[in-house]
């Protein structure tokens, strides 16, 4: 903002206050500050717009025929002023009749009237009206006097608001209609439909006060917000936490840049020179900035904005003290998450209920935060760009994860579109939780052991829902993850106590804390603090558990003692080599045997199993086969081992694919050592529970999957409708002889049997 500008703006502010200030009725304000804006910009037309059911109302005037007020009126998009409110963009034109959006009002009488400029007034980020100003020379007003009046139309929208000029609906409601339907498409994460209006992770400040009391005091409350949020972006840099997102280092690298970045301190202290409070001229700068880039169009530089975005909302929640995410706010209607990246323990901070589904702009099908979304049925559409460039809190939106589309503010023919897709949705869901009960034998007559995944105490209700054999993967860190400090033993006793006694006769597979990864917990870093540069391949899973050896000593206490009486099954993640094995068993034996000379009750059987996440430990089974009773294949991690690529990478979501050639071969090798050997060989990973996946890991010679709830429907409905022998012949020939693709290879086979699998 330029000194003038400044100048301009704190004059017409100091005048506003007064008129705000003012005992007078809402009428009279907003005819008063028609005057005063009038006459600081020396402009023979002032008027103000305002947004009234639906449509725009000229609700004061200086300067045009004061019959119009209240009469005039126009539709969102219609004429110039419903221009401005629909694209909530500027105008400023030296001759208005010369714009192609040019509408004549006769009862006005405006015709003598040439420049034309005029501001949206925003509230919630959507134009709740529009003030203008008009002169009789066709001149265009200059930059200072456009800010200036930009300035104002932030003022009044205060102005309006409390004086309940608008219906409050309208500033966040649906049907504003200043943007149209939008539809946006992302990579499916977690299928399902889902309907419910937009929340931001990080919600958007509501700006309360706009005209500052004391402008010193306000330049302060800059001062320490800029302090504070650079000690935040500081701190994410030299953790590992800022992993955890899965949010990248050039985010971070804009980050910094943007909170040390001069240019943008200084204008919002100029904002605050011209009478803004803090929050307004934070908001003000951005809103100039988002007009500019506007003007650009260049997707790299859009990128950068939503940073900056990210960021000046960052800051203005510092500064009014409204830190909370929306978790903390909570859910008040049917809601769709919007975030940039979500870490798993920040999603189950939501309410279950209201939470209907989650779109983010990054995310990969095996980052914890998707797995635990898809545990809690919950759909997720990651990798959608430019996301919250279309869509703002409090838009209705439709989640086709599905077909990978979002639609913001849709019609009405897409909402009966999309019930109709619901309706048959719930027919395909009803027709999968009628085979709760029966058993997923194929047609030659195998039974499959079909489990499924699980890691807080509401899951294990989904084994009675969908008939599965049990637990496969029960995630002990997932109560890690929910808890603000490192679960008490007690607490662990107790929950691993419930859960093995709602599975009832079913076996439950307690995987020992698998931390570390994009699983981190603030309670516990590595000694030196340091932020890792790969942490899938770090300091994570057993490698913490073995090193800590005080968390893996009381979980090992909290299992037995669950399972007093009972057989206790447990798995180690992330066995690499046998003796890692050996080491984690020592400590469940030194337990064991602590709690037999305390005449302990102990569990009537232990079986142990580990889990073959990383390439090595295939190498090494002939020694390993002695040593355990299971041996669960973890093919989130194990893919992204053998592919050398970050599960978390939104970058490399898509690359590979799981129908490999490579894995097929690698997971038959598995296959093939443990034949004859008394070990239970299960799939766990997300691969298990999408058909096509499963019916090639059926054919490699798997016979029990471990999987999603969501998906022991479909998985036991494929499973009835094949012939087992039949699928593990036609994959020995292909992985002899590989085509060209095995996806299309596995499609087909399906298809000729009249099998569509997904
Ligand atoms: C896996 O890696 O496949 C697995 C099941 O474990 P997690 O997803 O918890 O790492
Ligand atoms: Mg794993």
């Amino acid at each position: 903002m330029s000194a003038g500008a400044v100048e301009a703006a704190r004059n017409i502010l100091t005048r506003l206050h007064e008129v705000m200030a003012s005992r007078s009725h809402a009428q009279a304000k907003l005819n008063n500050v028609v005057e005063v804006i009038g006459e600081c910009l020396d402009s023979e037309v002032c008027s103000i717009y305002l947004l009234r059911e639906g449509m725009l109302e000229l609700f004061a005037t200086r300067g045009l025929a004061q019959e119009a007020v209240h009469v005039t009126r126009m539709a969102v998009g219609e004429g110039l002023v419903g221009t401005i409110a629909d694209n909530i963009e500027t105008l400023n034109l030296a001759e208005a009749t010369a714009h192609p959006d040019f509408m004549y009002r006769p009862e006005t009488g405006e015709e003598k009237f040439h420049s034309f400029a005029g501001v949206p007034i925003v509230r919630r980020e959507r134009a709740v009206g529009v003030l203008s100003v008009q002169h009789v020379d066709p001149r265009r007003y200059e930059e200072i006097e456009i800010e200036a009046l930009q300035t104002v139309a932030m003022v009044l929208s205060e102005l309006i608001v409390n004086a309940d000029l608008i219906d409050e609906d309208v500033s966040h409601g649906p049907s504003a209609g200043q943007t149209g339907p939008e539809q946006l498409h992302g990579l499916t994460l977690v299928k399902g439909l889902a309907a419910g209006v937009a929340v931001f992770h990080q919600p958007r400040v509501t700006i309360e006060h706009v005209v500052a009391e004391n402008t010193e005091a306000e330049r302060q409350r800059v001062i320490m917000a800029f302090e504070r949020m650079r000690e935040q972006i500081d701190r994410m840099a030299s953790q590992a936490e800022f992993g955890v997102g899965g949010e990248h280092e050039e985010v971070l690298e804009t980050y910094k840049m943007f909170a040390y970045d001069e240019g943008w301190t200084r204008r919002i202290n100029e904002a605050i020179d011209s009478g803004l409070t803090a929050e307004a001229a934070i908001e003000r700068v951005q809103q100039r900035t988002r007009m500019r880039m506007r003007q650009i169009d260049d997707p790299l530089l859009a990128d950068r904005m939503h940073d900056l975005e990210d960021l000046s909302n960052r800051l203005l929640r510092i500064v009014s003290g409204q830190i909370g995410t929306a978790a903390q706010l909570g859910l008040k209607r049917d809601a769709i998450l919007i975030a940039r990246n979500l870490g798993p323990a920040e999603l189950l901070e939501y309410d279950r209920r209201r939470l209907k589904g989650v779109i983010l702009e990054e995310g990969s099908l095996t980052s914890h935060v998707v797995i635990v979304a898809r545990a809690m049925g919950i759909p997720v559409l990651g990798r959608v760009r430019g996301l919250r460039g279309f869509v703002r809190e409090g838009d209705p939106l439709l989640l086709d994860a599905e077909q990978a589309t979002v639609a913001a503010r849709p019609s009405p023919g897409l909402v009966e579109a999309f019930e109709a897709r619901f309706a048959r949705n719930r027919e395909r869901q009803a027709a999968y939780a009628a085979l709760r009960d029966l058993e997923p034998v194929s047609r030659d007559g195998q039974r499959i052991a079909v489990m499924i995944n699980a890691g807080l105490r509401d899951d294990v209700a989904n084994i009675a829902m969908t008939g599965a054999d049990g637990i496969g993967l029960f995630r002990t860190e997932f109560q890690f993850l929910v808890s603000a400090t490192l679960p008490a033993r007690e607490r662990q006793t107790r929950l691993y106590r419930d859960v093995m006694e709602a599975a009832g006769d079913k076996p439950v597979l307690f995987r020992t804390v698998d931390i570390g990864g994009d699983k981190t917990l603030p309670y516990l870093r590595h000694d030196d603090g340091e932020a890792e540069e790969n942490p899938s391949m770090g300091w994570r899973a057993l490698r913490v558990a073995l090193e800590r050896d005080g968390l893996l000593k009381a979980q090992a206490r909290a299992l037995l003692e669950a399972a007093a009486g009972r057989t206790l099954n447990v798995m180690f993640p992330m066995v690499c080599e046998p003796w890692e094995f050996d080491a984690a068993k020592a400590v469940f034996d030194g337990q064991l045997a602590f709690l037999r000379q305390k005449k302990k009750m102990v569990p009537e059987t232990i079986r142990y199993g580990a889990m073959l996440e990383v390439p090595a430990l295939a190498e090494q089974l002939d020694a390993m086969a002695s040593r355990i009773s299971f041996l669960s294949i973890g093919t989130n991690d194990l893919t992204q081992f053998l592919f050398a690529a970050d599960r978390s990478n939104p970058k490399l979501a898509a690359r590979y694919d799981w129908l490999s050639t490579s894995i097929m071969r690698f997971l038959r090798r598995i296959v093939t050592s443990l034949e004859g050997k008394s070990v239970d060989l299960t799939v766990c990973g997300e691969m298990g529970g999408r058909q096509l996946e499963a019916l090639a890991l059926l054919g490699v010679g798997f016979g029990r999957l471990s999987i999603t709830p969501a998906s022991v429907g479909p998985i036991k409905e494929l499973v009835r409708k094949i012939d087992v022998s039949e699928i593990r012949s036609a994959m020995q020939g292909w992985l002899a002889e590989p085509p060209p693709d095995l996806r299309v290879a596995l499609i087909d086979w399906a298809a000729k049997r009249g099998l569509q699998l997904d």
